[in-house]
């Protein structure tokens, strides 16, 4: 199998791979309570292998996944009172947002200074931080040469000619879980599915989970492949069009882009309030009620 990986390629690889098609995929998820069928990365594991099998297939650079990701505050707390409830230790790999999207910025700087004409950005974990990746891109996309495009890995999940029209996104249940399956089989065990729902949450369990199946999810992987490679074909013709000029190059650029575009419009974020729509607060005895009130960091 042709690799793609950025960090198993030798250099002589990654020229060859950026003449023929000099397109790079960022993958980002977390690790994430699950269910107890399925392993703590689920959501970096299944945005990466998605964005390799799309390089393999049409070309392009899969740069190296970004295990750390938004939770622990705001609305993900809600959730995870819900969701994953008093447990002794989540094994979350949490970060704030405005840790995340710095990085991502800083990210987008690696592709912008390297010269890629095109840039996707799939972000395998869920709740409202995908829309915030679009806010950003667009913020941000005035002052980059390469093309950018953010998504949650559900949105390219669209059956194709064989599709059964019920694809979409979820949280460990049928969809990302078929997913896993199908992408890295040895992180989906069945036989820790509890035998009944009784004393839910699980983990955060979806509780279709016994909908899953491998064979789903390998043609879930095919649609997602399918819509990247248009994706990626649409922003190579875009910046054949316009061939805009590289500008975000340095750490410099990076920290002046954050403090003039980017933290004056932080507050509005999705993922900086403290609630989402018909949220809750964290009652003050939980173990998600520590980090649930998100600090102004406008
Ligand atoms: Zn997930």
């Amino acid at each position: 199998m042709r690799e793609v990986r950025w960090e198993r390629m030798f250099p002589d690889e990654l020229e060859q791979a950026f003449a023929a098609c000099p397109v790079v995929y960022f993958a980002y998820g977390l690790c994430e309570p699950h269910g107890p069928q399925n392993t703590l990365g689920l959501d970096s594991l299944k945005a990466h292998a998605i964005a390799c099998a799309a390089a393999r297939a049409h070309g392009g650079i899969v740069a190296p996944p970004d295990y750390w990701h938004i939770h622990e505050l705001g609305g993900y707390a809600v959730w995870a009172e819900r969701a994953v409830g008093q447990v002794p230790r989540s094994w979350l790999t949490a970060v704030p947002p405005w840790v995340h999207f710095k990085n991502v910025c800083y990210h987008v700087r690696a592709a912008d200074a390297l010269g890629f004409h095109a840039a996707i950005l799939i972000t395998g974990h869920y709740g409202p931080n995908w829309r915030d990746l679009k806010t950003l891109l667009d913020l941000i996309q005035p002052h980059v040469g390469t093309r950018l495009y953010g998504l949650p890995d559900f949105e390219a999940n669209v059956p194709g000619f064989d599709g059964d029209g019920a694809s979409g996104g979820d949280h460990a249940g049928r969809v990302e879980t078929s997913l896993l399956w199908a992408l890295h089989p040895e992180c989906v065990d069945r036989s820790r599915v509890p035998a009944s729902d009784g004393g839910a949450p699980h983990f955060a369990m979806g509780s279709n989970v016994r909908e899953a199946s491998r064979r789903i999810g390998e043609r879930m992987v095919a649609d997602e492949v399918r819509w990247l490679g248009a994706k990626a074909r649409e922003l190579l013709d875009a910046y054949e069009r316009t061939r805009p000029r590289h500008q975000l190059l340095t750490f410099e650029d990076v920290e002046v882009l954050w403090e003039t575009v980017v933290r004056p419009r932080l507050k509005e974020f999705e993922s900086m309030q403290d609630l989402w729509p018909n949220q809750q607060p964290v009652p003050e005895g939980s173990v998600w009620h520590r980090n649930w009130r998100v600090p102004n960091r406008g």
